[in-house]
């Protein structure tokens, strides 16, 4: 099999982003050494090689890859997966460009620093559909959406539409209200999905029960209780993924989320490769506002949380959400007695061990 890559050259010069992700993908898998020969589609020279292969086959966006057989007949392959997958220990050599409705990216890619610093400011000026989709070719099933709120659901919507495998799960911290509970299934079944629900630790659920009650977090602060309920699981869930993503956005909350980058390394979870390669973390709806985010919802027909109907905005567990008043900051309705620099669960930030791993609670058991 010989393969042919065209690569779109800017009138500035430069490589298009898209084939250097693609060149990316293909050196992580090994398999740059089997493309044989790279052209280029000049940007407003319709005579340059790659324009000309565009145009004799029809394709009217670079990357894309000329396959020709031992026979000699030629082929075309407009998705680098595709390739990879041709390329790959049981390729098919007569490789066609198939519109399959779930790909499945190929496993254990490692996402090089180099990679991520060229990417990262890409993604960040591109659309959040665009941000999903280059996750989900990069990590498919390996990346979860980690779903909580309305943007997570706006988030599967558009995994879905991506036609990429994706891995959805939520914290059941045992506190949501029955309208949450209400909507997981819902979204289970609109987009045929399944929804891993990731549950506290029993043993250390029992042993902060026992020792502080069901409502100590209006004495003493969320932390330790969300510890238990929610960092933990989230911990034991991202250990399995490569990559997650969140529907944070940065007017969600400016004192706490001013900075939410589209793209990052997680500097505080470990993902399934552990030391070997960083967890990667995305917030595809970074610069989107509440207000862009609902008319997501209304144009495509997401479902939501009933509750939103009823004044609640930001939703979390029961115990500590309140609706809010017409002009008041969406965050207002959660742990409405602490101060606002505090009121993030440990979910995007370095948050303390859960109790139950703790000495003193471990002697309580
Ligand atoms: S949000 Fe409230 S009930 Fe839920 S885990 Fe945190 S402190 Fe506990």
């Amino acid at each position: 099999m010989h393969v042919t890559m065209v690569k779109k050259q800017l009138a500035s010069g430069a490589a298009c982003d898209k084939c250097i992700m693609a060149e990316g993908l293909l050196r992580d898998r090994g398999l740059w050494e089997r493309i044989d020969r790279v052209v280029w589609a000049v940007e407003g020279q319709p005579d340059s090689e790659g324009m000309r292969l565009g145009q004799r086959f029809g394709v009217a966006n670079a990357p894309f890859f000329v396959v020709r057989d031992r026979a000699g007949d030629e082929s075309i392959v407009e998705s680098t997966l595709h390739l990879m997958r041709a390329l790959g220990p049981h390729g098919d050599s007569h490789a066609r460009d198939s519109k399959a409705p779930s790909l499945s990216a190929p496993s254990a890619p490692i996402v090089s620093k180099q990679e991520l610093d060229a990417v990262a400011p890409k993604l960040a000026a591109s659309q959040p559909l665009d941000v999903v989709r280059y996750m989900l070719e990069r990590f498919g099933r390996e990346c979860a959406i980690a779903w909580s709120g309305a943007e997570d659901v706006v988030l599967i919507d558009m995994a879905a539409r991506s036609g990429f495998e994706y891995s959805v799960f939520c914290l059941d911290t045992g506190r949501l209200h029955p309208e949450t509970y209400r909507l997981i299934d819902k979204v289970r079944k609109h987009y045929g999905i399944e929804v891993e629900l990731m549950a506290p630790e029993t043993q250390a659920l029992q042993a902060f029960v026992r020792k502080k009650g069901l409502f100590s977090f209006y004495e003493d602060g969320h932390q330790e209780c969300c510890a238990v309920r929610k960092v933990e699981p989230l911990k034991r869930a991202l250990s399995g993924y490569r990559a997650w993503l969140t529907g944070q956005r940065k007017d969600q909350s400016p004192a706490t989320r001013g900075e939410v980058p589209v793209v990052q390394e997680d500097a505080t979870f470990i993902g399934k490769l552990g030391t070997q390669a960083p967890l990667i973390k995305s917030n595809p709806l970074a610069n989107w506002s509440s207000a862009r985010v609902w008319s997501y919802i209304r144009e495509h027909g997401v479902p939501y949380n009933e509750l939103h109907e009823r004044g609640f905005v930001s939703i979390g567990c029961e115990p500590c959400t309140r609706a809010t008043l017409p002009g008041q900051h969406e965050r207002e309705g959660r742990w409405w007695w602490e101060e606002a620099t505090k009121k993030e669960c440990g979910l995007h930030s370095a948050a303390p061990e859960p109790p139950v791993l703790q000495p003193a609670l471990e002697r309580d058991l």
